[in-house]
């Protein structure tokens, strides 16, 4: 066989098990050189390509090539180039830097740092419902004004996969039941189509596999093949906290192709998130405005009257003794999220049982006097209310203090105002010497140009500035 044909030959199969990222960045400009006895040598357009290709890639190679001629050459690489890293070299802790990003599309260290760290197993999983709870399902989960139209539609999709609502992305704060209701999906699915493929995995997990399959194509040439086939093959895809893929971009690439193939096939996407696609920072856009095709609904905080039933709810299931009175006790005094609720309900109990008392009001009282108190007494630091809101904007701390007055600045610095003030309680005087030393009229504008804002019912300042408290709070 010529050696371009056979190159060409190679390369088209390998495309199909390369990540698009990393068969982008390393694989086009390479060529067979020459073609010997017992050896192939390949030609790489730099040094980086040639590690790449030597470290991860060999083994693939060398048994694509034993397919197409029969014969096991030894595989060898060189270049003519000893060019380096171009842009954003990501370099490996201490050593060599791996990879050289020909594009702005680049593995990051802390990516593969966190896939080195944990890793799923969906082979230990059910071939069928990969990674499904069964306890959260459609019976269990509570419907109030809060989360009607969310759990509306998330009845229509389980009803209907790839019909009615598709990509379906449910977004709210932590502990309001996006995970619940994902999984009552894929349950409810599972339960009429047992022969549906249905995948649960959150972003984290998308995200770490990948960068597995791709750390271990070099000791199992099949793993980059496995880890798309296992996305594509999917009947139905549930996608939990999906804005951890963001800013990245291997991830989001890959992220996209399982997305179109399994959305073009009409196969049922639903999707969660912490906070509407538009507002996830470092989203491509191409996929948040995928997400924004199908139906996108939130979840708001439960009132009163949901809390109360998810707890009664609860005791029922657990066949717990707890009055109704009591379950009202903690009902009121815990309005922050279900996750909370359901945690001050087993505290309330686990209490009275050790300390042998009925689990009444008055053990609610004690059990949760501690839990309140605690969580005032959290003490959250003026510079952690500073760099979350840097963080949430996409903002250095020294561009909130500093004196720049760009809308992108300024908006961002009041609400730093704003939440020194409501948090941390400081004076005027005081936040303004922590925010460059500015002068405390200047304080309290900013402060009052929130509070307006907030009371003209501006929705986003308000969804922001209520995101920002609750990372606040919960980190
Ligand atoms: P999120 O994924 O939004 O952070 P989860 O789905 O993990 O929230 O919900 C937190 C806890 O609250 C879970 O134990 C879940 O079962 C429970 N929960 C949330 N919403 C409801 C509901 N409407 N009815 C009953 N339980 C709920
Ligand atoms: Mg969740």
């Amino acid at each position: 066989m010529e050696p371009e044909k056979l190159w060409r030959s190679v390369l088209g199969e390998l495309e199909l098990v390369v990540s698009p990222t990393y068969y982008n960045t390393f694989f086009p400009s390479t060529k067979i050189n020459k073609i010997e006895e017992e050896r192939i040598e390949i030609h790489c357009s730099n040094n980086f390509s040639k590690e790449i290709l030597q470290q991860k890639y060999s083994k693939d190679i060398k048994s694509l090539i034993k397919e197409r001629t029969g014969k096991n050459f030894d595989i060898t690489f060189t270049t003519t180039s000893n060019k380096v890293a171009v842009a954003e070299p990501v370099v490996f802790s201490g050593d060599a830097p791996l990879f050289s990003p020909s594009n702005s599309s680049t593995v990051k260290e802390e990516d593969l740092q966190q896939a080195r760290h944990t890793s799923t197993n969906y082979q230990t999983l059910e071939p069928q419902t990969q990674g499904l709870v069964p306890e959260y399902n459609f019976s269990n989960f509570i419907i109030g004004p809060n989360n009607r139209l969310a759990y509306t539609v998330a009845k229509t999709v389980a009803e209907n996969p790839g019909q009615s609502y598709n990509p379906y992305l449910v977004h709210s704060g932590v502990g309001l039941g996006k995970t619940h209701l994902l999984h009552a999906i894929g349950n409810e699915i599972a339960k009429n189509h047992p022969e549906y493929k249905i995948i649960y995995c959150t972003g984290q997990e998308f995200l770490n596999d990948l960068m597995d399959a791709l750390q271990n194509t070099r000791t199992n040439g099949g793993t980059a093949r496995e880890f798309k086939n296992r996305f594509t093959s999917a009947d139905v895809w549930l996608i939990d906290d999906v804005q951890v893929i963001a800013g990245r971009e291997a991830t989001q690439e890959e992220f996209y192709f399982a997305f179109n193939h399994l959305y073009l096939n009409k196969k049922q996407i639903v999707i969660s998130s912490d906070r509407h696609p538009s507002e996830i920072k470092k989203l491509h856009e191409r996929i948040s405005s995928r997400f924004n095709m199908g139906m996108v609904s939130d979840i708001q905080k439960p009132d009163v009257d949901v809390r109360t039933a998810i707890l009664r709810n609860k005791r029922d299931d657990l066949g717990v003794e707890i009055s109704n009175e009591t379950l009202d006790y903690i009902a009121d005094n815990i309005n922050s999220n279900i996750r909370e609720l359901e945690g001050a309900f087993t505290q309330v109990v686990t209490y009275a049982k050790a300390m042998n008392i009925p689990a009444d009001i008055n053990a609610a009282k004690q059990a949760l006097n501690d839990a309140l108190i605690t969580k005032e007494e959290k003490n959250i630091k003026p510079a952690k209310v500073v760099r979350e809101v840097a963080q949430f904007y996409n903002l250095e701390i020294r561009e909130i203090k500093g004196s720049r007055r760009t809308k992108q600045i300024v908006v961002p610095r009041q609400v730093t105002m704003f939440l020194l003030k409501e948090i941390n309680q400081l004076p005027l005087v005081q936040i303004g010497a922590l925010l460059g030393n500015r002068d405390h009229t200047t304080i309290m504008y900013g402060i009052e140009k929130i509070n307006s804002e907030l009371k003209n019912d501006n929705f986003k300042l308000k969804k922001e500035i209520s995101i920002i408290k609750e990372t606040i709070m919960d980190k």
